[in-house]
This record gives structure tokens, C-alpha cells and sequence, in this order.
């Protein structure tokens, strides 16, 4: 990071509930106008968050709400932005880009389908942005209609390169690992990737790794060991991790993984099923001072669903 400019702005909202059990409910069940009423009961917390604007680069930003993280780049010709993250989010993160610039919203890209980043993405569209995203993110949209999600205008399969006002970020996508339409954003000129959910640098994979593939997963991130980037901008972190990662966390990642694998396959290969007995018997000190390291036994109980399962 060559220059900082950290503007910190103390929110007072209850985005709790909204992104972790809004998930949870029932879409199919519920019309439209229930699910967004569904939304709105689910605030009643009353939480104090960050939220955090850090200058990564000439005209390059990360923006933080609470542990989650997007991107936007300024152009001459406009602005990009990655993930809305949440209405709340995309509210926040629109004052912040009207405070730097009076460039037009041209694009948001939706780093994968997961409503905990797409979600909120309403007013940009209201500003005019076009919205992007891997081809797959469509279906799932269609199947788990949510009223917060705006539908992609442009979609691609492998690779699109985004160009506007004379920049560049490289979409990528790797197949199956986390979702099924989730894609990395390189920017060539800053040689920085912001990846989310895939990549998160000194900490544990979330709990019991929703709708994460573990062969895919390790698969990709070799893949992505072959790019050209120095830093990487991970889509989660507290206030107290810097905006840019380095270069070695995507293989750290994977190696968290791959010995996670081998030592939960070590155990099970000794008769021990019961993901109960093998998560408390599982042990990596290794990484014991990684964040969300009491998550190990969870991330035990899913990779011994895959040797068990085969899934
Ligand atoms: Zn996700």
C-alpha cells in the first residue's frame, strides 16, 4: 500500500441479523414483499460497527462494513464497483464514492451469487450502473429470487475483461469452489486481486464451509498461484487487518487446506466416523494462531462429510 488514507466512520445499525439469518429463511415459501418484511424485522439489534475507506492505490478504494470488504475504482470515465455487500452496505459506500468523485456509476461486479455480498446493489442501479456477473450467479438468482439482489445485465462464462476510462479488472472464473459462480478481480496495472470468500488471509475457512467444495476449492487457488499479482484484497477481515494482503496468503490458504484434508483423512482412515469424536480429537497447531482457529472442529465435521460422503 503506497498511500493510506483511512476515513473511519462510526454506524450505528443492525446489519447482524440481516446477514446471517437472512439466508436462513425460506425463500420458495415467501412472496416477495414477505421476504423484504422479513428484512426489515430482522433489526432489531441495536450494534455498533465500523465501517472503514482505505486509499489502496491511485483511485483504487477498499471498503469495509463490519468484517465484510469490496472495492471500487475510479476512472475518467466512471466508477466500478465490486460487491454491495447489503443495502445498508451500498448506502454507506455510495456516500463515500460521491465524497471522491461526481464520475457516474457504470458497472457493479458481483464477486459470486452469496446474498451477503450481492445483496443492496438497488442504488446503483438507480444510478444507472450496468451489473456483472458469471453466467452461473443467473440461475440461482432465478431459483432464490431476493428482492435485494439486482440481476446481472451482462454475464460471461470463462473471462471478461472490464475496461472503462482507460483501466482494466480481469473476471476470472475457475469452476466449481465456493458457489458455482464465483470470480476472482484482477487488476493488472495495480497487480492486486480481490478475491472473496476463497482467500481469507490467517484465518480459518468459516465454520462448516457453506457451499464450499474442498478439491475445487484447493483446485482453484493453485490456479490462482499461477496469476500475476503482488498483494492480494481479501472480501473479509476485522478493522485491525490492512486492506492488501500479501502475495503468499492464496497458498497459505491452500496449504491450510490440504493439511486439513490429510489430517482429517488420517483419522478417519483409523475407523473414527463420528464427526463428533474426530473433531475433538483433530488438532493443527500450526495454524493455532490463525483467527476462528475454534472453528476446526466444524471445518472437520464438513471435510469428513467429503471422505464419507463423497461430497
Ligand atoms: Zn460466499
Amino acid at each position: 500500500m503506497n498511500s493510506s488514507r483511512l476515513v473511519k466512520t462510526l454506524q450505528t445499525f443492525s446489519a447482524f441479523l440481516i446477514l446471517f439469518l437472512g439466508p436462513l429463511f425460506s425463500v420458495n415459501a415467501q412472496t416477495s414483499d414477505e421476504l423484504e418484511d422479513s428484512f426489515e424485522a430482522s433489526r432489531p439489534l441495536e450494534t455498533q460497527e465500523f465501517t472503514e475507506l482505505t486509499e489502496i492505490s491511485d483511485d483504487l478504494y477498499m471498503f469495509r462494513f463490519w468484517v465484510y470488504r469490496t472495492i471500487f475504482l475510479v476512472t475518467d470515465a466512471g466508477v466500478i464497483v465490486a460487491d454491495p455487500i447489503s443495502p445498508q452496505a451500498a448506502g454507506i459506500l455510495m456516500e463515500e464514492i460521491r465524497n471522491i468523485t461526481d464520475q457516474p456509476i457504470k458497472y457493479v461486479v458481483y464477486s459470486h451469487e452469496h446474498w451477503d455480498h450481492a445483496a443492496g446493489g438497488q442504488i446503483f442501479k438507480d444510478a444507472g450502473a450496468e451489473f456483472i456477473a458469471q453466467e452461473n450467479c443467473v440461475d440461482f438468482f432465478r431459483e432464490r429470487p431476493n428482492p435485494l439482489v439486482v440481476m446481472p445485465d451482462i454475464t460471461f462464462n470463462d473471462f471478461y475483461e472490464l475496461t472503462l476510462g482507460g483501466k482494466t479488472i480481469e473476471l476470472q472464473y475457475f469452476g466449481r469452489n465456493h458457489g458455482n459462480c464465483l470470480v476472482t478481480m484482477r487488476l493488472p496495472e495495480e497487480r492486486l486481486i480481490f478475491i472473496v470468500d476463497i482467500v481469507t488471509p490467517k484465518r480459518l475457512p468459516f465454520r462448516g464451509l457453506p457451499d464450499f467444495w474442498p478439491e475445487d476449492w484447493i483446485r482453484t487457488l493453485r490456479e490462482i498461484e499461477q496469476l500475476e499479482f503482488d498483494g492480494v484484497i481479501p472480501g473479509h477481515g476485522p478493522d485491525d487487518e490492512p486492506a492488501v494482503a500479501a502475495r503468499s496468503s492464496v497458498r497459505e490458504q491452500r496449504e491450510f487446506l490440504e493439511d486439513l484434508m490429510s489430517a482429517v483423512k488420517e483419522i478417519y482412515d483409523t475407523g473414527v466416523y463420528d464427526p463428533q469424536v474426530l473433531g475433538d480429537r483433530l488438532e493443527l497447531p500450526k495454524y493455532s494462531d490463525w483467527r476462528g482457529y475454534e472453528w476446526l472442529p466444524l471445518n472437520a465435521e464438513r471435510i469428513r462429510h467429503y471422505y464419507h460422503l463423497g461430497w
